[in-house]
């Protein structure tokens, strides 16, 4: 189908080709994608499919504007990406609205968090680019040889996000690449293409120059996978699904470019006896946050017996409080799966833990009153140890309630789990919370809190969860080569 260049979604003027070089182009063959609202499934319009063509010229006009880009002193660099920060934040009612309607996800979330959480993936590297990477001399012990630790930036960096929070998770690598003087090519979700067009503009506003950062369109298979076995990157990131990721690692490995992977989770909720029940029953609750479709949510809820009753009669009760139904409505608490294949998934994973003799707390199907992509959120018993609703990941409004007696009980179970993206841990005593989280096998562990995070802290999974840390210097450990010069006595 013609790509007609420019749609207006929500009021608001979005360019459906690439960026590339600066410039926007259409793919040459013409093709292109559909992208579908899952607020109501309407065509929201054609966005151009990139092809190894389109990846080569991307690719190409990133290491064309390396040189120049690299040797710019943070102090320049940093003023751009404020500048950048500064557009975002001007725009953050655009990019809410524009992403609302093409992933579905709240946009009381898109303004009051996720965009303003945007703009600060590059203010934050801007001043942690001025204040903290300079690394102080060392010595070689015992012979008085200086050693100078330099962070050279790497070269071209591919970047691959998925949809549940596209703009969120491609600047939260964007902005750290670009400050440590890389260049850019992103591939964005097929699923939700748009805000990274915005973004271009953005950025080009601010004064970024040409090829520095480049968005290449389409899906996985024909935009991605070129850009994951071009031998001219020096950095691929990833943020995805475990599969993916394998077939990603084994693209990119005979180029041997350091990975660095952001992958799913099936996270424990721990609840201990002494915890505080309000606090416990609003993080479970929570959980529900963009229908499930979160990385790190705490799915797999593990209370302990001594509490089990009211905790489970109290999150069941405050679930079917939540008002289900059309993000763009302020109100509204849980939306809509990102597509009909998506939905059907998740559909299938409750069928079977039924099927399997789960007892249904909440939900346990399609909202017939909504219809369209709308799933009740849901809350499973009884579902048997090992069972697959209880071992994979589901990506969607489901959560699972497990009993234990005790805490080392607790931690097996938690632990259990070839994942180990995060970990929530409530408790009311702060010693077992140090000793209780300390056992936790996980990126991330919150203890009485979920979803808070420091930009300087480090980020990224465990076991396969992930491969990396980001976050700070990690980001820049990643993002740059880093360099020992040994200057003789
Ligand atoms: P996905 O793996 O299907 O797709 C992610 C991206 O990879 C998309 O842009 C897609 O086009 C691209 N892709 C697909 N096949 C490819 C290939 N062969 N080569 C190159 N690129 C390819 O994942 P999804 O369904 O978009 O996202 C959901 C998954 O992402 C879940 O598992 C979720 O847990 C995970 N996730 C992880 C984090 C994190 O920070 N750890 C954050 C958000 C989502």
């Amino acid at each position: 189908m013609a790509n007609p260049e420019k749609i207006t979604v929500e009021g608001v003027e979005v360019d459906t080709r690439h960026w590339i070089g600066g410039e926007r182009v259409a793919s040459a063959d013409g093709a292109t994608f559909t992208t579908v609202s899952p607020i109501d499934e309407s065509v929201i319009g054609e966005v151009s499919a990139a092809g190894e063509a389109e990846v080569d010229a991307a690719v190409a006009a990133a290491r064309k504007a390396f040189p120049a880009w690299s040797k710019t002193s943070p102090a320049e660099r940093a003023a751009v990406l404020r500048k950048v920060a500064e557009g975002i934040e001007a725009r953050v009612e655009e990019l809410g609205k524009v992403e609302t309607r093409d992933n579905g996800a709240l946009l009381r979330s898109h303004l009051r968090g996720v965009m303003p959480r945007v703009a600060m993936n590059f203010r934050f590297f801007a001043d942690y680019l001025e204040k903290d990477l300079d690394h102080p001399d060392m010595e070689v012990a015992g012979r008085g040889h200086r050693e100078r630790i330099t962070y050279d930036p790497a070269g071209v960096v591919a970047i691959i996000t998925p949809w549940n929070a596209p703009l969120m998770l491609a600047t939260w690598r964007i902005g750290p690449a670009l400050a440590a003087g890389n260049c850019v090519v992103l591939k964005p979700p097929e699923w939700a293409p748009l805000t990274a067009s915005l973004l271009a503009d953005i950025a080009h506003e601010a004064g970024l120059p040409a090829g520095v950062f480049n968005v290449v369109q389409g899906t996985g298979v024909d935009a991605g996978a070129p850009l994951t076995r071009h031998p001219d990157i020096n950095r691929l990131c990833f943020t995805g699904s475990v599969p993916t990721a394998g077939v990603i690692a084994a693209a990119a490995a005979p180029n041997i470019v350091p990975l660095s992977f952001e992958l799913g989770g099936k996270s424990p909720l721990l609840v201990l006896a002494d915890a505080d029940m309000d606090t416990a029953v609003d993080i479970a609750v929570e959980q529900f946050d963009n229908a499930g479709q979160v990385c790190l949510k705490g799915s797999r809820i593990l209370v302990d017996e001594a509490i089990a009753e009211e905790f489970t009669k109290r999150v069941v009760e405050k679930s079917k409080t939540l008002k289900q139904g059309d993000p763009r409505d302020l109100e509204t608490d849980v939306s809509a799966l990102i597509t009909r294949k998506h939905f059907e998934t998740i559909d299938g994973f409750v069928e079977r833990a039924k099927a399997d003799g789960a007892t249904v707390l909440a939900g346990g199907g399609p909202n017939t009153e909504l219809g369209g992509l709308f799933y009740e959120p849901t809350i499973l018993a009884d579902c048997p140890e090992g069972s697959e609703i209880l071992t994979e990941e589901v990506f969607g409004p489901v959560l699972t309630i497990e009993t234990f007696s005790g805490d080392d009980e607790g931690v097996a179970k938690a632990n259990d789990t070839r994942f180990g993206l995060a970990a929530t841990l409530v408790t009311s005593d702060p010693e077992r919370a140090e000793k209780v989280s300390a056992q936790l096998r996980a990126g991330t562990v919150w203890v009485n809190c979920f979803f808070v995070r420091d930009l300087g802290a480090p980020f990224g999974g465990s076991g396969q969860s992930g491969i990396g840390r980001e976050g700070g210097i990690w980001s820049f450990d990643f993002y740059c080569d880093v360099k020992n010069s040994v200057f003789a006595p």
